[in-house]
């Protein structure tokens, strides 16, 4: 074993869930590392257009309460489609758009009333590097290209298999986003609903930009939504079957976009491309993990749903 440190505590992923979560534990006196098998969490998809996160109410309290919310400044860019309508959006769920003047926050009971507002777009850039530069000030390790591979526990250690190095931990939480190695290898159940469609966000050159309307689309076959002069987000209900099956091409992304938007455009590049699908899954809250007896497994995954 090359390395036999104990870590109070060794949290797989620097998303914003881990990252949050080092902060809360290092404020409690508790030490943290932080495993992030990405080398270079820096990504084109986690900033401006695709990087875009509207936060809930629960999300926004818990960075005030912790005196980052004033650090969460508007995404500066071009505005968005849905920043130019004539009616304020609230959000959207699956594509289906809500109204702010439709919200009713009076029928939020659960709410502790509070200063801050109950909705804001930020991106994902923005708050990890919040939050990472937080939790290195608070004295949390974080170490980038090491994936969490394999672990296994006793009734006081979990040891954990990472960049063909070994850790050992009093606890391991999996931050390790939707298909979670850890989740895996800790035979935690994640139970939900199968997608009904593959979401794509491509970023195009056009070579007939006006045959696409600008704005979200619903149409026969699928939704749209574009910004010009090439961002673009569309859902192709083919029950997730292109989701991560096939390289996302030129050719494949054209067909989509050409079926879904019933127009002859023509992509003459293609810069960025991701897809994302409706799959929605959680661990059941019977999980073993929140148990801290001598004897109990040392593991733990968020308990939330994630998308894949
Ligand atoms: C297209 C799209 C739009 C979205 N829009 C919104 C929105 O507007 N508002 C909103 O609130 N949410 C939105 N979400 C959801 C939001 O992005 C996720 O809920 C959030 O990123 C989850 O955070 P996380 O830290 O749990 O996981 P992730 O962000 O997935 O982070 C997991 C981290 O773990 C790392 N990792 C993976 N495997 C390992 C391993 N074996 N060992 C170590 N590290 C590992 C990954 O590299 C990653 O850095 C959107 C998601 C998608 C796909």
């Amino acid at each position: 074993m090359s390395n036999p440190l104990i870590h109070d505590v060794v949290i797989a992923g620097a998303g914003p869930v881990g990252l949050f979560l080092a902060c809360e534990l290092r404020s409690a006196g508790v030490s943290v590392l932080v495993l992030e098998k990405s080398a270079h969490p820096d990504s084109p998809l986690k900033a401006l257009p695709f990087g875009m996160r509207g936060l809930s109410a629960p999300s926004i309290e818990a960075f005030y309460r912790r005196g980052l919310l004033a650090a969460l400044t508007p995404p500066k860019g071009p505005a968005a489609h849905w920043e130019m309508q004539a009616r304020r959006p609230g959000g959207h769920f699956a594509g289906i758009q809500f109204f702010h003047d439709k919200i009713d926050t009076a029928k939020w009971p659960y709410r502790i009333a509070g200063p801050v507002p109950t909705s804001l777009a930020t991106t994902m850039q923005q708050v990890e590097s919040i939050l990472a530069e937080r939790a290195l000030a608070m004295g949390v390790e974080i170490r980038c290209g090491l994936g969490v591979e394999s672990l296994e526990q006793s009734d006081d250690m979990v040891t954990i298999r990472a960049g063909g190095d070994s850790l050992r931990a009093r606890w391991l939480v999996g931050c390790d986003g939707g298909r979670s190695t850890v989740r895996k290898a800790a035979g935690f159940e994640f139970a939900g609903t199968d997608p009904e469609f593959t979401g794509y966000s491509i970023q195009v050159v056009l070579e007939d930009p006006a045959q696409l309307a600008v704005g979200r689309h619903y149409t026969a076959a699928g939704m749209y939504t574009y910004q010009q002069p090439g961002t673009i987000a569309m859902v192709d209900f083919d029950g997730g079957a292109c989701h991560r099956s096939e390289a996302i091409t030129l050719e494949h992304v054209q067909e989509v976009l050409r079926r879904i938007s019933g127009t002859a455009v023509t992509v003459a590049s293609l810069e960025l491309a991701t897809t994302w699908t409706d799959r929605a899954a959680r661990q059941p809250p019977t999980a073993k993990a929140a148990c801290c007896s001598p004897g109990m497994p040392r593991t733990s995954t968020r308990r939330s749903a994630a998308r894949a």
